[in-house]
């Protein structure tokens, strides 16, 4: 049933295929990176079916697919589904939300052709899971849906994890305690009996993690976290501030952990001095490792936004990505609407020091891999110049580049944010009995990780799509966006 939902929504295109194989596959003499050990498994059949990893077998001279469709995996590679941890999908409910009069009455196509580019762009990059770290109410809700659409088959995208973003009101921890609180709410508490009641609510609602925001005070920080502990919720989010009456202190935010912390950066502002030494570093990395934290550094977001700030313009998508920004990015991307480009970004205290917090997170991210500190990859997609997909091939890179091996920037992109996101769901490792989210590479990413872009095709949830399928499907969406531009054009052009 799935199979026959997902080839006339995803596949209309596609020459019709027996639905008896459509979930069953069988690669052939492919080479196995199971990536939970350093063992690598060359000439290997895997079976694929009924979304899951059936078999991994000594590849047979004569391979029997007994009903399987047959996928020539000879001189390719196989690794688990790539995860990015952090993410902000803007659905369609969520640009209509925005205030903005031209958006609110933008006409989309009724083919959710919008969201389907967002998530083939994924797939396009060999992500099969995706972390949504909060937006508004109006795009929570539109997420919660497209996650499910995706899960049911009626899409074909990653599997999408959804947090819900918990905040306290700005002006509550900046003016304390000279001013009074505002009236507390679940969805701007600033008591501990609202935050917990808004912890409850998300799970209620569905949510798969929780995301707290900075400006909690430090009781209803402690709250969130702990309620979402005892409801068996991940936390991964933005440390809370520090140094004001009703605020949270630094030992108290490691006493009170969440399981992740959703960028290097936090831990820099949590060093609270200018000269961040050798000291802060250890200090840091101690603290983290001690509260058993995650991290998800996101060093290509903060590298991106220090080439905004240098060179006035965000920076080019990487080659073959062009075509997949859409006219409203673009028009995102731009002044007036980008931010890191407006005069008040650069006006703000310390901007000075914004290119020396990038070297000090990377100086940060390693020695936090060097304590073994579960890192996983994030990127904060769709920012300026960060497109999602092509910026998760980014972030291995920079994860790469400050001296992780090939094989722990594999496991960060899979196995650790599949532990951080959906523990008891199994290890994501390619092996028998797993979920079969799994990129097939034309080349050996532990030689090179810039292999880990050369992608052959993708299972999700044990469904194949190859390559070609991808880029063709969207080239076809790419070309609708012309209306889109138009439309914007014409909208912007009356005002
Ligand atoms: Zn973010």
């Amino acid at each position: 049933m799935l199979a026959t939902v997902f080839l006339t929504t995803v596949l209309a295109a596609a020459p019709a295929r027996s639905p008896a194989t459509a979930d069953d596959w069988l690669i052939t003499g492919v080479t196995v990176i199971p990536t939970d050990t350093e063992e690598v498994w060359p000439q290997r059949d895997v079976r694929i079916r009924d979304g899951r990893i059936a078999s991994i077998e000594a590849a047979a001279p004569k391979p029997r697919a007994r009903g399987a469709t047959i996928i020539d995996g000879r001189g390719k590679f196989l690794v688990p589904g790539f995860v990015d941890a952090h993410v902000h999908i803007a659905t369609e409910a969520a640009i209509h939300a925005r205030r903005d009069p031209v958006l609110a009455t933008l006409p989309f196509p009724e083919d959710r052709s919008y969201e389907r580019q967002i998530l083939l762009s994924f797939l396009k990059a060999g992500v099969t899971g995706a972390a949504n770290l909060g937006g508004n109410a109006a795009g929570d809700a539109a997420l919660l849906q497209l996650r499910d659409d995706v899960a049911a088959g009626r899409l074909a995208g990653p599997q999408l994890f959804v947090g819900k973003r918990i905040d306290g009101p700005r002006d509550h921890v900046a003016d304390a305690p000279d001013t009074p609180a505002p009236a507390s709410t679940p969805e701007a508490p600033t008591t501990p009996a609202d935050g917990a009641a808004a912890v409850r609510e998300a799970a209620r609602r569905g949510y798969d993690f929780i995301k707290p925001y900075q400006f909690l005070d430090r009781e209803t920080y402690r709250a969130i976290v702990d309620t979402a502990q005892a409801l068996r919720l991940p936390t991964t989010g933005h440390l809370p501030e520090l140094d004001c009456a009703i605020c949270a202190d630094r030992a108290f935010v490691f006493a009170h952990p969440m399981t992740n912390i959703a960028h290097a950066e936090e831990l820099a502002r949590y060093a609270q001095t200018s000269d961040l030494s050798a000291a802060d570093v250890d200090a840091l990395t101690e603290a983290v490792v001690r509260a058993r934290s995650g991290v998800t550094p996101t060093l290509i977001t903060l590298k991106t936004i220090v080439l905004q700030y240098r060179e006035h313009q965000a920076p080019a998508v990487p080659a073959g990505w062009e075509t997949l920004v859409d006219p409203l990015t673009q028009r995102d991307w731009q002044p007036p609407r980008n931010r890191y480009l407006s005069a008040e970004f650069r006006a703000q205290p310390g901007m000075e020091r914004l290119p020396a917090a990038y070297d000090f997170a990377r100086v940060l991210t390693r020695a936090l891999w060097k304590r073994a500190v579960p890192l996983t990859t994030g990127t904060d997609a769709l920012m300026p110049g960060l497109l999602y997909g092509a910026s998760l091939q980014q972030e291995m890179r920079e994860l790469h580049a400050i001296g992780m091996s090939p094989l722990e920037v594999l496991r960060a992109a899979s196995l650790n944010a599949r532990r951080l996101f959906a523990a008891s769901a199994g290890s994501g490792a390619v092996r028998r009995g797993q979920r079969a989210d799994l990129v097939l590479l034309d080349a050996d990413p532990l030689a090179d990780i810039d292999n880990a872009a050369r992608i052959a095709g993708v299972f999700v949830a044990g469904r194949w799509l190859p390559i070609t399928r991808i880029d063709a499907e969207l080239a076809d969406l790419a070309a609708r966006n012309a209306t889109l531009e138009s439309v914007l054009r014409a909208a912007d052009a009356v005002r």
